[in-house]
């Protein structure tokens, strides 16, 4: 009916995504199976996937530059401060729910208990990296020297990475890849331009009219970044097509699955447990609405999470299906999502605390009470440390195991399954950002509607 052909043709973006994702899994499984690649055969056959990753990462930096500084300069300063103290307290309750909920199930499911680290093979080494470290790193990264820099923070070829002292440089390489602690995406020191961001709003703001020119030049800025995402998210499917297939013919050792079942059905089941009972409870009991059409909502956003496992990189499509399909307030997602995307990690979280434990088991290490206080307080720092971008939390994992006395080494243990949980965390990390901004959206209402009446600004649309 008249119906169904007008629900395909609003959503017809999210069908071919979600088609392209079978169809690259098949297209994967089929050319595992029947054709054997070479190693550059199988780098070629990636390259549209990669090619979607650049363009993601490509729109970020304008992103994230002109939504907080249009966000910061359209609230009046006790405005914005009320509505950070929201976000942030929204952030650390939910992320510190998602610890607990993963430490309750990792003690009753006990995934190490049956089997031993010594029937796992490990994967190169582990840097050692403290609480200590990381909170400074943290605080560091938040006042760039540099603000050039901290746009394009080149990231220097590691031969040797365990020469490299971590509490000033933070660079980790672990599996051929280069990470970064402390809140780097992609080269981009994203807390620093927060921070910065904040406070150029904040100063924009109370401008006045000199600062009306700088607020419509970002707005315009914002505007036109939106709009290239627009054509990004055309290229979408082919680009996770080819994305899902690469990776399906690149993963070598598919056993370890089998192996590691236990544990992977632990972190999966907390983070659904997450994703659609505790994340919707609380978003119910604030804003009264069906927060399962929410999560429709974010639908795309979700899927590309899912693909990309980048937080940061997801960002454009979050704030597209935020204000678009959620209708969020600009002033709160410009505002909101990008700090999110940084600091709110419940996905991140649930999967340290439970991986932390599944190693301490799998070492027949018994854990007293405030060894679990340890680990949840840490889980949620590594969280709040790990950047948005793929493999990060297995990084600052290493922080959790060493406050407890575990063998940082260990990581390695869990590193041949984090390329998928990995994906699910990033999923869960997404929508928590989303819930975020549509409750404090609600929490906030009141001001919202005060300066609507009290300036000339229409709501959709502030400027
Ligand atoms: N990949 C995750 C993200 O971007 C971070 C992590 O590794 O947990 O949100």
């Amino acid at each position: 009916g008249v119906n169904l052909r007008g629900l395909l043709r609003r959503n017809w973006l999210l069908i071919a995504t979600v088609v392209s994702v079978l169809l690259g899994i098949c297209l994967g499984v089929l050319v595992r199976e029947y054709a054997s690649l070479s190693q550059l055969d199988k780098q070629y056959f990636g390259f549209p996937g990669e090619i979607l990753m650049r363009m993601l990462k490509l729109v970020i930096l304008p992103l994230i530059i002109s939504s907080m500084i249009t966000g910061v300069a359209a609230l009046d300063s006790e405005v914005s401060g009320k509505i950070g103290l929201r976000a942030v307290i929204y952030y650390f309750s939910t992320t510190v729910i998602a610890v607990i909920l993963g430490i309750i199930l990792v003690m009753t499911i006990k995934p190490g208990v049956s089997q031993t680290a010594d029937n796992i093979d490990r994967t190169g080494t582990m840097p050692n990296v403290t609480t200590v470290d990381t909170l400074l790193d943290l605080v560091r990264n938040m006042f760039p020297e540099n603000l050039v820099q901290a746009c394009f923070q080149q990231v220097r070829d590691l031969e040797h990475p365990s020469s490299i002292p971590l509490s000033t440089h933070t660079e980790v390489n672990i599996t051929k890849e280069y990470m970064i602690i402390g809140s780097y995406s992609d080269g981009i020191n994203v807390l620093g331009l927060i921070v910065f961001c904040v406070a150029f709003g904040l100063v924009i703001g109370k401008m006045g009219e000199k600062g009306r020119i700088l607020l419509e030049f970002f707005d315009a800025l914002n505007e036109a970044t939106m709009k290239l995402v627009q054509i990004i998210m055309c290229y979408m499917p082919i680009g996770i097509l080819f994305l899902i297939a690469a990776k399906i013919i690149e993963v070598e050792d598919w056993d370890i699955f089998k192996k590691m079942g236990l544990y992977m059905v632990t972190v999966l089941s907390g983070l659904a447990i997450h994703a659609t009972i505790c994340l919707p409870l609380i978003f119910f009991i604030i804003v009264r609405k069906n927060p399962y059409t929410f999560t429709l909502g974010m639908a795309q956003a979700l899927v590309t999470a899912l693909m990309i496992s980048s937080s940061s990189a997801t960002l454009p499509i979050t704030f597209r299906c935020a204000e678009e399909n959620n209708r969020i307030d600009k002033r709160i997602t410009r505002f909101v999502l990008p700090v999110g995307a940084t600091i709110n990690m419940d996905g991140t979280a649930l999967y340290e605390a439970v991986a932390a434990i599944f190693i301490a088991q799998l070492n027949d290490f018994t854990l007293d009470v405030g060894q679990i206080v340890t680990i949840s307080i840490t889980a949620t720092v590594a969280s709040i440390g790990a950047a948005g971008v793929p493999n990060a939390g297995l990084v600052t994992m290493v922080i959790v195991l060493t406050a407890v006395g575990l063998p940082a080494n260990d990581v390695t243990l869990i590193v041949a399954v984090d390329w998928l949980l990995d994906r699910f965390r990033t999923m869960i990390n997404v929508l928590g950002d989303a819930y975020g901004a549509g409750i404090v959206q609600k929490l906030s209402r009141r001001e919202l509607e005060r300066m609507d009446l009290t300036s000339d600004v229409d709501v959709a649309n502030p400027f």
